[in-house]
């Protein structure tokens, strides 16, 4: 089964309203490409994108889960999954693929205003350190 997610990223193009994500498909991502995340704040949702930027709407409507989205708009309590490609290997719920193995993962980052600013709040180092 898919994890759930859970987001508070209010600022964000995909964000709905019940800490939900509208988003067809989220990427998660180290920060910094080239370093290994080891701490929550160095993950991001490489996905969002700032909803005060028209063009970064129209460039991610590629990437709506419409149908979620409208259901979801009728109904805080419908439950909008969108899948989850995770290239951090880093953390225990890494799954060989780009999967995520957690039962849900929580994006924080309330008021981030680029995807930096945004985390997996859900990520554990796999060696446990
Ligand atoms: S920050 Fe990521 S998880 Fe949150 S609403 Fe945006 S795309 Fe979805
Ligand atoms: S919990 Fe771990 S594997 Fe799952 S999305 Fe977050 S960082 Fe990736």
């Amino acid at each position: 089964m898919q994890p759930s997610v859970k987001c508070i990223v209010n600022t964000c193009t995909h964000y709905l309203y019940g800490d939900r994500c509208g988003a067809g498909n989220i990427d998660i991502m180290h920060e910094e490409e080239t370093k290994m995340s080891e701490i929550v704040e160095q993950t991001m949702c490489k996905t969002f994108s700032h909803a005060r930027n028209l063009l970064s709407y129209v460039g991610s409507a590629d990437n709506v889960n419409w149908t979620g989205s409208a259901i979801g708009l009728l109904n805080p309590d419908y439950q909008v999954t969108p899948t989850i490609a995770c290239t951090v290997a880093s953390c225990k719920y890494w799954g060989e693929g780009a999967i995520c193995i957690a039962e849900g993962i929580e994006v924080t980052g309330a008021n981030s205003n680029e995807c930096q600013d945004t985390n997996c709040q859900t990520f554990v180092r796999r060696d446990g350190a």
